[in-house]
């Protein structure tokens, strides 16, 4: 089982505390998003560990303990991979999300990459890429560590998507694709809609098989009528020459009765079948019964 360990960006307070806008902090949001990645990882099988678990958490008190420390647990663990979650700030224009390597080469440019491809899909925040950067939770990690800048905190619509949790679903989702991806696991989500939409497929599938049987048994009924028609008219007799016999039968067997060659029973009754009225036609036709 992988070990992937989630390190949400910056402290709660102290040292290291992280970007702001619309009084949303960014290591509030770091701890949301990956509250999120750990059950979705979970769920694939990975084995996690977190550098924070709930918002108040905080990893030491000066900056440098504080990013040492993120570094050292993932080391001393014997993490697989290492991920960490930021929102950016710049100047308000700026928006979109990125995703940092200390090398676009190794594991780690792999890994970034892979995550960064889920992201503008996943969230529809604008692709600015994978980027390099010797940021130190990366260059002191011991194993393949990429850096994610979910959105722009201190851009209005950045941020108004941070604020929704379902917009931090998706950053969780998008980064857990990426993760499957890089270990060549199935991606397997569980979350509410795919949940429904997973429910509504099976009960189509079952609704389409339903239909399925209920037109088989249609076709089984139409072929049964089919044959029964035609045992039915197999059986049918024609006793005399009346509307119930075929018009083209009736002036070659009103001859063979004028002409006395058709008696019929005691009551007169002829009895014919259809194929006995065909044959007396055709022979009367080649002339076989005279004028
Ligand atoms: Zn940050």
């Amino acid at each position: 089982m992988a070990k992937v360990f989630i390190d949400p960006g910056h402290n709660y307070s102290g040292a290291d505390t992280g970007a702001a806008g619309f009084g949303l902090k960014e290591q509030d949001i770091s701890v949301l998003v990956a509250q999120r990645l750990k059950p979705m990882l979970e769920k694939n099988g990975f084995s996690v560990r977190m550098s924070r678990e709930k918002i108040t958490d905080v990893v030491a008190g000066g900056l440098s303990a504080s990013l040492s420390g993120r570094a050292q647990a993932a080391n001393d663990w014997g993490a697989d991979i290492f991920i960490s979650i930021h929102c950016n700030a710049a100047n308000t224009k700026a928006y979109g999300c990125e995703t940092y390597c200390v090398s676009t080469g190794g594991n780690a440019g792999k890994l970034a990459r892979l995550v960064q491809n889920h992201m503008p899909d996943e969230t529809g925040r604008y692709d600015r890429g994978v980027k390099t950067a010797n940021f130190a939770v990366l260059t002191r990690t011991s194993m393949p560590a990429i850096l994610v800048e979910t959105a722009f905190i201190d851009n209005y619509d950045d941020n108004k998507f941070l604020a929704s949790s379902s917009g931090r679903e998706k950053c969780a989702a998008a980064i857990c694709k990426g993760v499957c991806e890089y270990f060549g696991v199935e991606y397997n989500s569980e979350s509410e809609e795919e949940l429904m939409s997973k429910e509504y497929d099976e009960l189509k599938a079952k609704n389409d098989s339903q239909d399925k049987i209920i037109n088989e048994i249609g076709v089984d009924i139409q072929s049964n009528k089919n044959d029964i028609d035609g045992i039915k008219n197999s059986l049918k007799r024609y006793d005399y020459v009346d509307e119930n016999m075929p018009a083209w039968a009736v002036p070659t067997i009103t001859k063979l009765v004028t002409k006395g060659f058709l008696k019929g029973d005691e009551n007169g009754k002829l009895n014919l079948t259809e194929d006995q009225l065909r044959l007396y036609t055709v022979n009367d036709r080649a002339g076989l019964y005279g004028e």
